[in-house]
């Protein structure tokens, strides 16, 4: 499997070693023969995340970012993480920009997410990209989160066509200390039984319906009388749902003839995910590619990095169209920037 560096894991991150050189050749702008650089900034913030991050043809610069997290047992709410992203979004900004040592007047284009993701959060976020692009004087452009985190993985990865599988989902009432994927995966490895669980997938569609519910019918009886522990549902949860995802994705690479996964999305740091993943891949002669989660986790570079992209394909987003969309299919995007 190819991967990024091992995470510094931390939401604060600096550039790391590995991304300050070229990791695929991209060129920027000719202007009077000479090829210019295209610095893009990146802002993200569509669920509890916000980030900025700087790109500048394929190099991520800086890409800090924060996190809000609610109270053990709540879910992050719409309203109370914008309050959370508009505290500290104009100081991402400015460490991106001390971090890459560049200033404004150095960027080429603001991007933002135009969604999808929570309304309130989105708005903070695209609010601050339409006032400093017009107070810096840059073009803007509105990114679709989904292929954000699809344009990062094929930057980090260098992965050239890949069949994606993108694994994404944050809110949740599970305990959330410090986090619910993050938690179910450390209980996981200390399960041992496999439950059987509700497994639907009909063609290319996966139904996870009911799984949760069957799960907590199940769970109290079977803790009660000792058939299972916790641990082992959280092991029969991850088993259930990661082989309904990997078959869809071996279905998708057989009907493609694609001998390249990625996986992206925050759900893809997980590890057992990677696993059974690179086996799937291995027994068909692929490769797989994933990143970690300083990549993975939304982020402002990989706004940046679409955006870039999107730029340098000519497109822009006009102030008065530069609204969001909690609803914004990836399948909308018209992707003018590959063959
Ligand atoms: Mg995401």
């Amino acid at each position: 499997m190819i991967r990024a560096e091992p995470s510094q894991c931390s939401d604060v991150q600096a550039p790391h070693p590995a991304l300050c050189k070229d990791v695929r050749q991209v060129g920027g702008e000719r202007s009077g023969g000479a090829m210019r650089a295209v610095t893009v900034l990146g802002l993200e913030g569509s669920a509890n995340k916000v980030g900025a991050g700087l790109v500048r043809d394929g190099r991520v610069l800086s890409n800090p970012r924060r996190t809000f997290v609610p109270a053990p047992g709540h879910g992050f709410l719409p309203g109370q993480t914008a309050r959370h992203h508009r505290g500290c979004v104009l100081d991402l900004v400015r460490q991106a920009l001390r971090e890459a040592q560049l200033q404004p007047a150095q960027l080429d284009c603001v991007a933002y997410t135009k969604g999808p993701g929570m309304g309130a959060p989105l708005v903070t976020v695209a609010v601050v990209a339409r006032t400093l692009a017009q107070l810096w004087n840059k073009p803007l452009v509105g990114v679709n989160h989904c292929v954000g985190h699809i344009e990062m993985g094929r930057l980090v990865t260098g992965a050239h066509n890949p069949t994606v599988l993108y694994v994404s989902g944050g809110n949740t009432q599970i305990s959330n200390d410090p986090s619910p994927g993050y938690n179910i995966e450390q209980m996981a490895k200390k399960g041992q039984k496999l439950v059987e669980l509700p497994y639907t997938v009909k063609g290319m569609d996966v139904s996870f319906s009911g799984i949760l519910s069957h799960i907590e019918e199940a769970a109290h009886k079977m803790l009660a009388s000792g058939e299972c522990t916790a641990e082992d549902l959280c092991f029969s949860l991850q088993e259930t749902v990661f082989a309904m995802l990997v078959e869809i994705t071996e279905r998708a690479m057989a009907h493609c003839g694609s001998r390249e996964a990625l996986i992206v999305g925050g759900v893809g740091c997980n590890v057992r995910l990677q696993e059974m993943m690179g086996i799937m891949c291995a027994e068909r002669g692929a490769r797989l590619f994933a990143t970690d989660e300083r990549f993975c986790v939304d982020n402002g570079a990989m706004i940046a990095q679409a955006g870039w992209e999107m730029l340098r394909s000519g497109q822009q987003t006009p102030l008065e169209e530069s609204w969001v969309t909690q609803r914004y299919r990836t399948d909308e995007v018209e992707v003018t920037w590959r063959d």
